[in-house]
């Protein structure tokens, strides 16, 4: 239902859970983010509102890349384990989606051949087995592997512990925008849960993917084509 992501210097965990506060009034029945620190990546999540979720963080959150989620549940129940962001089995991949993953049944049943022991029932579960199973040196590479398998529609945000400088992000049929700040980079799948801090965008097309560090982004296509994509201004009400 809702994206968020942040990297930068600040701490990710209170913008995270700001920008879901602000996503709340699209509806969703669950909360979790993943925030990457030096010690590993830290997943937190809860049934019910953002506020709970906000209660069950740890107190000390320091690390400054971060993806959150609101999920409206299309595969399995409203659960915990069922509540994104969905991790490969080491833990290693963390991965936020919204929309539906048409041939998830038939991706669960190769992992769970492949020896994958799934820990959701949900479609977005794939995502993560696929981008850790893949052998791409970079993430994008990765990313780019695991969607070339499945069908359906997406936005997502995937981290990843062994390229903590980045967060990529892919756009099929559900909406996800950057906001650029100033040393730091916002993403939300709603211009809502940006507006407080930049109005400085990039509307993602569908089909298109990119790239965010804490200095810049990068925009390109399946193909890794270029698309050169620049930020515009969004007007304000004040
Ligand atoms: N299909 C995914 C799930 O059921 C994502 C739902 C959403 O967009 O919130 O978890």
């Amino acid at each position: 239902c809702g994206i968020v992501g942040y990297i930068g210097s600040q701490p990710a965990a209170p913008l995270l859970v700001e920008g879901l506060q602000r996503l709340e009034y699209r509806g969703y029945d669950s909360a979790g983010l993943a925030v990457l620190g030096r010690t590993g990546t830290t997943v937190v999540r809860t049934v019910g509102r953002v506020r709970g979720l906000e209660a069950a963080l740890p107190k000390r959150l320091a690390g400054k890349v971060g993806i959150g989620h609101t999920r409206w549940a299309t595969h399995g129940p409203a659960a915990e384990r069922n509540a994104h962001p969905h991790r490969s089995e080491d833990g290693r991949i963390s991965v936020v989606h919204n929309g539906i993953i048409d041939n998830a049944t038939a991706l669960r049943a190769q992992l769970t051949s492949a020896g994958v022991e799934l820990a959701s029932d949900t479609d977005t579960e794939v995502l993560a087995h696929l981008v850790a199973r893949s052998g791409a040196d970079t993430l994008e590479g990765a990313v780019l592997e695991a969607l070339d398998r499945i069908t359906g529609t997406y936005a997502l945000a995937v981290v990843d512990e062994r390229h903590p400088d980045r967060i990529v992000v892919a756009r099929n049929g559900s909406p996800l925008i950057i906001g650029v700040g100033d040393g730091e980079m916002f993403l939300a799948s709603d211009v809502a849960a940006l507006v407080r801090h930049t109005t400085s965008v990039v509307h993602l097309d569908d089909g298109e993917l990119a790239t965010i560090t804490a200095t810049g982004f990068g925009t390109f296509t399946a193909d890794g084509e270029d698309t050169g994509r620049t930020p515009v201004e969004i007007a304000v009400a004040a």
